[in-house]
């Protein structure tokens, strides 16, 4: 047998030592993602306030129309057999809570199901992911966790922040919570276990991943944090809360553009977050760093708002 034959059925025996893998990651649960989003405009008389993708049936995709306000962030609507659990509540002056609430209820009625408690969390604090705050927190049945770290910890039973993790269990579904600071003190990655998904708001999207050059230090720690976290999970998808990168390697959109009609896609990858960290340990000093698909921008720090 000579050595390429060897080198093949080596490859071909590593191949199949890979496939029969325990099936940890078989049982995660499919979805789908949309090719393109609407993001707002050309005409924003015809573009409605929202646009959900059902990944699948017990995870939605919302954006907010880029016609209400630039930012048009993504939520996420993950549904357990006893809790509904919403990241963020938009920018700008749009009506989530009644939205959401409206979903809330097709769900149940699709299902045949008892309605489920809404818990609302946030990626982070900035204004563009809470301006719904107010609507969540006047009604009823609602479990409001606010953006800062005390209350997250306390939520998400998390004994050390940053450094620990902790949970929130929606009934059959749990939903790891992961500090990770550094764009803003109260950043949280999800991951849940039932799709996959990692949802990383603002730290980690195609797009302009703003941190202050005094924070550096602690995004690095997150990134280092969060690479760690993927190395041992199965991750489907990275979704974040943005989209600013066109689908052109390192260009993006001006910051204030609503009509996005060739912008990259939402999902990213577990190599990408490999990457961000792979950045931040490179960086000698606080710079910033453009990457094909996203950039760190590293700014002066700005007077608290
Ligand atoms: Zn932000
Ligand atoms: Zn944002």
């Amino acid at each position: 047998m000579n050595s390429n034959a060897t080198a093949i059925l080596l490859s071909v025996s590593l191949a199949v030592a890979a496939y029969a893998a325990p099936p940890e990651g078989g049982s995660l649960q499919p979805g789908t993602l949309p090719h393109t989003w609407l993001s707002g405009g050309p005409n924003c008389v015809t573009v409605p306030d929202w646009q959900v993708n059902e990944y699948n049936e017990n995870f939605y995709i919302l954006r907010e129309s880029g016609c209400t306000n630039y930012e048009k962030p993504f939520l996420y609507l993950i549904f357990g057999n006893e809790k509904a659990l919403l990241e963020d509540t938009g920018a700008g002056p749009v009506q989530t809570a009644p939205f959401v609430m409206s979903l809330l209820e097709k769900w149940a009625k699709k299902n045949n199901h008892a309605p489920v408690k809404l818990v609302v969390i946030h990626s982070h604090g900035h204004g563009d992911h809470i301006a719904g705050d107010k609507q969540f927190q006047a009604l009823p049945n609602v479990e409001f966790i606010a953006a800062e770290p005390a209350a997250l910890q306390k939520a998400a039973g998390i004994s050390n922040w940053p450094e620990g993790q902790g949970s929130i269990d929606l009934g059959g579904r749990i939903i790891d919570v992961l500090p990770i600071p550094g764009h803003n003190n109260a950043s949280i990655a999800l991951y849940d276990r039932a799709t996959g998904n990692l949802l990383t708001g603002d730290s980690l999207y195609p797009g302009r991943l703003y941190v202050s050059t005094t924070e550096v230090p602690v995004f690095a720690q997150s990134a280092r944090r969060l690479a760690a976290f993927v190395e041992t999970h199965r991750v489907s998808h990275v979704l974040g809360t943005h989209i600013e990168q066109t689908s052109t390697p390192y260009v993006d959109y001006p910051t204030g553009t609503v009509y996005q009609p060739a912008e990259h896609s939402l999902e990213l990858t577990r190599a990408h977050v490999l990457e961000l960290n792979r950045a931040f340990e490179q960086m000698k000093e606080p710079a910033t760093v453009a990457l094909p698909d996203f950039t760190i921008s590293v700014r002066a720090p700005r007077p608290p708002r």
